[in-house]
């Protein structure tokens, strides 16, 4: 089967993510066998109409939500964490993972396990669930694909280049919406500041992540286990115009750039295409309208990147358990119980206090996750 014919499924359908993956599959005429996401409500109906043949599972929702669900699709329809993992291990599917949050782990491991190619664009899954996604790539099953951004341009680079050339990877960040400001005037941000990215649209939580750059420090631990390079090696970069994607440095110091305009359907559909490439129906770049700039990241004013390497650093659990106070304290600051310079503090209080060993099962994985959520929760109220 060649790879443009063969079935996708997508979990996290509703999604950022999930639902301009289905918009690139209606254009590229892939057939969708199965969309995923958790809550049962009409925006779930609304895509189980427009995919009249596909499996829909919804792993959250009251009874009566998924009741009506089930008299909306019929007999199609699927609910729990075991469906969704039933649609992951698909034969000889694409499976791409736009769930948000550690549940989607397991999800990655059992696609990747059922020897399917993997679109990953749930962060948690190399993040908190680095050394388990590794075990199993190592063993020679599944494919990963990145779709972030950043490490779709990695990958499509480092595909250029032999091991033994690459010095170093470097990320490029867009500095989110406070760029520029000190420490002290963060204090008083808003959440709808935060929610105001400049160049990216995306979910909720990635968009608070990208304004206190711990989405950045996020990406280094992926791509840390992705590519398989030290801490030492991997740079941050911020360029506030979001073009260049990332750059990988060679030994002889020339750099190589990913460039292109920041479209997420871009990296979507090159992990569903790849390693062949189509069109996408957006206006080609234009590199004659605007300057390209570059700065170092001000890891003073947003610590939550230093804590990202040093959390990668002590290796372990520690990844996982930086995701999760991270996450605890997002959602704290999103419904107004965190201020935003509270967020760091949360995640650097909860990796002192939570010493994990490294996880070998996603059970092990989210053991972590449960212990690194509930002593961040124990740290909200209270900060600046
Ligand atoms: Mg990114």
């Amino acid at each position: 089967m060649t790879l443009l014919s063969r079935p996708l499924v997508v979990l996290g359908a509703t999604g950022s993510i999930g639902r301009r993956t289905l918009e690139i599959a209606r254009r590229l005429g892939l057939e969708v066998v199965g969309i995923a996401a958790r809550t049962p409500g009409p925006e779930l109906v609304e895509l189980a109409n427009a995919h009249p043949t596909s499996r829909v599972v919804a792993t959250g929702g009251s009874r009566d939500e998924r009741e009506a669900l089930r008299r909306a699709v019929g007999d199609r329809v699927g609910f729990g964490m075991d469906s969704l993992l039933e649609l992951a291990a698909s034969p000889d599917t694409t499976v791409v993972n736009g769930i948000v949050g550690a549940t989607g782990l397991e999800a990655s491991v059992t696609a990747l396990t059922a020897g399917n190619r993997l679109g990953l664009a749930n962060k948690e899954s190399l993040v908190a669930g680095g050394p388990v996604i590794r075990r199993v790539l190592d063993s020679g099953r599944g494919e990963l694909i990145p779709i972030d951004s950043e490490h779709s341009a990695l990958f499509q680079l480092l595909s250029e280049v032999p091991a033994g050339h690459v010095d170093r990877l470097i990320l490029t960040a867009s500095g989110g919406p406070f760029r520029g400001r000190r420490r002290e005037e963060l204090e008083e941000v808003t959440v709808e500041e935060a929610l105001r990215h400049p160049t990216w649209e995306m979910g909720r939580r990635i968009t608070i992540d990208s304004a206190t750059l711990a989405n950045k420090g996020l990406e280094v631990i992926e791509a840390h286990y992705l590519f398989d390079v030290a801490y030492d090696r991997i740079e941050v970069l911020v360029h506030p115009q979001s073009i260049v994607h990332s750059l990988v440095r060679l030994v002889d110091g020339s750099l190589l750039a990913h460039l292109g305009i920041p479209d997420m359907r871009i990296p979507i559909q090159y992990a569903l295409t790849y390693p062949d490439r189509r069109k996408v129906p957006l206006e080609p770049l234009d590199l004659t309208v605007g300057r390209l700039t570059f700065e170092p990241p001000d890891t003073e004013a947003f610590p939550a990147l230093a804590l990202a390497y040093e959390a990668g650093r002590r290796g372990g659990g520690s990844p996982a358990v930086y995701n999760a106070a991270d996450e605890v304290a997002v959602e704290a600051f999103l419904t107004g119980r965190l201020g935003f310079c509270g967020i760091p503090e949360v995640i650097e209080r909860t990796l002192d206090a939570v010493d994990a060993p490294e996880p070998k099962t996603v059970e092990e994985v989210l053991e972590i996750d449960r212990a690194a959520r509930e002593a961040a929760a124990s740290y909200i109220g209270g900060h600046c």
